[in-house]
């Protein structure tokens, strides 16, 4: 049966000598290790991407929990879960590793994780074992009471953090010059209406709230598109080009019609004209998991499985999106294994995380991940059951470590946009094209 735990898949290829069949030998280092030397994003599918100055760090835990063994860290959770009961909800996101999702009280991805949150008043603290973004919206959608909790600081999100609130407001500012400002054409539409992803900061939640937009997610981000058309000429869409770009095409927007928007060029990268034409400009950022999927991969995976079914995250590039079968978030990519009623091949493009741990729950089918390097999300990683030890231990104690707050100037209009999307409703199937 395949092992649902990355980590054990690492180690098992390193003493079979073939550690380079993961992205990166450090991978088996313990996370306190890379905090105290890597100031990047850590060993992982986004090693390479530039870290932003001051983003979030992690201090030294005690050395209790970094030189606990694995069965003294599993002791020490579950009797300080026991002893918290119902005040402690400890979220997993499904990109989490094995080793922190056993728990988890609640698992899924970043919307339904938040919502869980919100709907459990009564726990005092909610540990997320997720990374930066989430726990904000979490933070925002719980009770003032709640104290939100990130065990590991260092936890980012590089995708997200290619959307920086400052370099928005510049590229605003210059769109703002393009379109004239912000008011209503004679149809009642406005310029631009921004929209970002639920993968993005508080910061950028906020701005959108303030300027008329909206959230989304890759479950509704077709609907919210719609929204947005409803209200407005054009979107401007951030942080993921991919879902942006996969998600306008599929509601039949030219390619043309969708500039990328370079926040280090002037006007993006693009000149006026091409910015009035436009039905989407597509911020140029990227999932560095997601990124990794191919074209060639996909064919390879026909090639030696006939019969193959491939579903693949819409933060895939676009070639990838439509060379597979099915594309969808993870929930989609989930539910299309558990209601697959014959044994069946899955080749699914997304993190690898939840591929081996959806393989090892259907052993009926067979199931890989697309990417055949072992490469799972930094951030995701640096979660370790020593720092959910440490959190949960110290929330026992009755210290509060590691609390993720949103400032109530940021978390008004950001509550907004989450708003807009949750009472966005999907729209009849006409096309932005036709207005
Ligand atoms: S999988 Fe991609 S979008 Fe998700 S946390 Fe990792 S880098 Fe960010």
């Amino acid at each position: 049966m395949t092992s649902a735990s990355v980590d054990l898949t690492l180690r098992d290829l390193s003493t079979r000598g073939a550690a380079d069949a993961g992205c990166s030998t450090r991978l088996l280092d313990a996370p306190w290790d890379v905090d105290a030397t890597d100031p990047g994003y850590g060993p992982g599918a986004s090693m390479a991407d530039p870290i932003p100055a001051g983003a979030p760090a992690q201090g030294e835990i005690p050395q209790e929990y970094r030189d606990a063994s694995a069965e003294e860290l599993d002791r020490r959770i579950l009797a300080a879960k026991a002893a918290l009961g119902d005040r402690a909800l400890v979220l997993g996101h499904y990109y989490q590793r094995d080793e922190v999702i056993r728990y988890a009280d609640y698992v899924g991805d970043s919307f339904q994780l938040a919502t869980a949150a919100k709907a459990r008043t009564e726990a005092e603290a909610i540990i997320f074992c997720g990374v930066h973004f989430m726990a904000e919206t979490a933070d925002l959608l719980s009770g003032p009471e709640q104290a939100v909790i990130l065990p590991n600081l260092a936890a980012g999100c590089s995708m997200a953090d290619m959307a920086d609130i400052d370099q928005v407001e510049e590229a605003w500012e210059q769109l703002m010059e393009v379109y004239g400002g912000e008011s209503e054409d004679a149809d009642g539409l406005m310029p631009i209406i921004p929209v970002t992803y639920m993968n993005s900061s508080a910061a950028l939640k906020g701005f959108v709230g303030r300027h008329g937009g909206i959230v989304c997610t890759s479950s509704n981000a077709t609907t919210v598109l719609h929204w947005a058309f409803a209200r407005g000429r054009r979107v401007l869409f951030f942080p993921d080009q991919h879902l942006g770009r996969n998600t306008a095409k599929a509601m039949g927007i030219g390619l043309e019609q969708m500039p990328m928007w370079n926040p280090r060029r002037p006007l993006g990268g693009n000149d006026a004209q091409g910015l009035l034409e436009a039905k989407v400009v597509l911020w140029h950022g990227f999932c560095s998991v997601h990124k990794r999927f191919t074209t060639a991969q996909i064919d390879k995976a026909r090639a030696e499985h006939p019969g193959v079914r491939v579903i693949v995250h819409p933060e895939c590039p676009m070639p990838v999106v439509d060379a597979a079968d099915e594309s969808g978030s993870t929930d989609v990519i989930r539910r299309a294994i558990e209601g697959a009623e014959e044994p069946t091949t899955f080749a699914i493009g997304t993190e690898i995380n939840l591929v081996q741990r959806l393989a090892a729950a259907h052993p009926q089918h067979t199931i890989f991940c697309l990417d055949p390097v072992v490469c799972p999300c930094s951030t995701m990683y640096r979660i370790h059951p020593g720092y959910l030890a440490w959190v949960l231990e110290s929330l026992l104690a009755g210290e509060v470590v590691n609390r993720i707050t949103v400032g109530q100037d940021v978390a008004e209009p950001a509550r907004l946009a989450l708003e807009r999307m949750l009472s966005a409703k999907p729209a009849p199937a006409r096309t932005t094209t036709e207005r």
